[in-house]
């Protein structure tokens, strides 16, 4: 018998016992779990170590998620790449297929919270059209199994839906986005490893968002991911007083490599209704990506990304290592901000005009000198 369906019932669920939970006022957590379902598992809650730690923030319910001031429902125009509800199709030759409306907690900063959550909005039946779609869409062979969190569903019920893409031609990679291994790493079994790995090349992108979260418990579900020959990858979502901090965030990029995770995206909190009290500046992340590159393994090194609001689709941000670049040479600054030049090569150089020799590095973040941390 799995443990994991018993820990998920022990869930704390209710506005009212979440309230209870923590000490909190009831009318008030039951009007934001109005706005966007609420639900922690008690493996997780049990890492929360404080009223507003790094884990508290990311999943108990805030009063703040009532603003409106800022943000907007659907900020990477997502519905508009969806020709039919269970699909995102914004990429030339790869869609996002939303599977499952459930998580195993619900992170209060959720992009799709218009939709996760609410069964109306990713429902099985679309699974059907989804699945059509995909088949009659040649140029598509990469899809992203998502959701909501897709390990939420049965083995079987998943396995049909990896078996019927599986046997779509044209498709070449199937890929799987969870945050289960961090919420509730028992729900990652060998039977469902096994399961798994049938449907290779299958790469799995977890979530985790900082180093509390990489427990024994999440450790054993990734090696038991990684044992099945599966590709991990983490996406990590920069949030204010969660990992807006250099040492946490390369500590989080350490402890990932550690667990066989290689850290693909850092992304800038997206534009969502309710979620500015947990958002950090451009420039904080920055910071971020000039603290890592160089000072650790180049593998604990992710992309820091920004998904472009109105669904321009993710844009990397870089902290400004080239200064200049012309005919001649390249001068760039390295991680620790001293200068170097790269001589450019003059065979076959030919005459560019004057427009052609225009710096093309946008100015995007002047730093010199990057802060080395403890
Ligand atoms: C993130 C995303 C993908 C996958 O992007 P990669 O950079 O290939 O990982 C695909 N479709 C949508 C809509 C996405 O948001
Ligand atoms: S696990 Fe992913 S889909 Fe589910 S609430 Fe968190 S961010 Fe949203």
């Amino acid at each position: 018998m799995d443990e994991w369906p018993q820990i998920l019932r022990g869930s704390l669920r209710t506005p009212d016992e979440i309230a209870a939970h923590f000490g909190l006022n009831k009318d008030e957590i039951r009007k934001v779990a109005r706005a966007f379902k609420t639900q922690i598992t008690p493996y997780y809650a049990g890492l929360i170590k404080h009223k507003g730690d790094p884990l508290y923030r990311q999943v108990v319910p805030d009063a703040a998620e009532l603003e409106r001031n800022t943000g907007l429902a659907d900020p990477l125009n997502e519905d508009e790449d969806s020709p039919v509800p269970s699909v995102i199709h914004r990429y030339p030759d790869r869609l996002l297929f939303l599977v499952s409306h459930c998580c195993a907690s619900y992170c209060r900063f959720c992009t799709r919270k218009r939709k996760v959550g609410d069964p109306s909005k990713i429902h099985p039946r679309y699974i059907e059209d989804g699945l059509d779609y995909i088949r009659s869409h040649p140029e598509i062979r990469d899809v992203i199994v998502s959701g909501g969190d897709p390990l939420m569903l049965s083995d079987a019920r998943l396995e049909y839906i990896l078996k019927e893409l599986r046997a779509v031609p044209h498709l070449e990679i199937l890929r799987i986005g969870t945050r289960v291994p961090c919420f509730l790493p028992q729900r990652v079994t060998p039977k469902l490893a096994a399961m798994l790995k049938i449907y290779h090349p299958l790469y799995v992108n977890v979530h985790f968002n900082h180093p509390d979260e990489i427990t024994p418990e999440a450790a054993k579900a990734l090696g038991l991911l990684a044992d099945a020959g599966i590709p991990l990858g983490n996406q990590t979502v920069l949030l204010k007083g969660v990992n807006d901090d250099p040492a946490v965030m390369r500590r989080l990029m350490q402890k990932l490599l550690f667990v066989r995770v290689r850290p693909y995206y850092i992304y800038q909190a997206d534009y969502v209704q309710g979620t500015d009290h947990l958002r950090t500046t451009v420039e904080k992340g920055l910071e971020i990506m000039d603290a890592l590159r160089g000072w650790t393994s180049g593998l604990a090194v992710p992309y820091y990304v920004i998904d472009a609001p109105g669904g321009g689709g993710k844009i990397p941000v870089l902290p400004k290592y080239v200064q200049t670049i012309n005919d001649e040479q390249v001068v760039m600054r390295n991680y620790a901000g001293e200068i170097y030049a790269y001589p450019q090569t003059q065979s076959g150089q030919k005459k560019r005009s004057r427009k052609e020799k225009q710096p093309f590095v946008t100015p995007c973040y002047g730093v010199t000198n990057a802060p080395p941390i403890g």
